[in-house]
């Protein structure tokens, strides 16, 4: 199991290299050390203790460019919290999420690469344990087509 973060990391030679601290749920956990490091293909791996002396594995997903939090070591703790929060977005934020869109996979899967409700995470900014419930329905602006929070689109600019 693993829990998507909001980690800020030094960009060093490669981007991202190390990460310094990480947020979940509106907490930031300061990074004092990294023990350890790895690679698997397509991710980085590090073994963080944070300043408060708990430990953490934290992975970088390279394609992607995207971290979460693993399971393992004091991790499992931060887990098993309870209670994914449910956002409910009015017509406002709605329609500041669409005006991020381009298009989307439906019109243009080669270029559509972002969930939507990772838009709607930046639109919020809400990071952390969030779902969201859509109270209108989207459409792309270039095919017409609803979009739900999993539909992968297209960000503009
Ligand atoms: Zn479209």
């Amino acid at each position: 199991m693993s829990l998507p973060i909001y980690v800020d990391a030094y960009s060093g030679y490669k981007a991202n290299e190390r990460p310094r601290q990480f947020e979940l749920d509106d907490v930031l956990y300061e990074i004092a050390v990294v023990e350890d490091q790895w690679h698997s293909p397509g991710a980085m791996f590090f073994k963080v203790r944070t300043t408060d002396g708990k430990r953490y594995i934290l992975r970088y997903d390279e394609r992607a460019d995207e971290w979460s939090l693993q399971s393992g070591l004091d991790g499992d703790e931060l887990l098993a919290r309870p209670g994914i929060e449910l956002v409910t977005l009015d017509a406002e934020s709605i329609r500041k999420a669409q005006a991020c869109i381009e298009s989307c996979e439906q019109c243009h899967p080669d270029d559509a690469d972002i969930p939507f409700d990772w838009v709607l995470v930046e639109v919020t900014g809400k990071h952390g344990r969030f779902d969201f419930m859509l109270t209108d329905t989207v459409r792309c602006p270039n095919c017409k087509k609803p979009i739900t929070e999993k539909t992968l689109v297209n960000f503009r600019g």
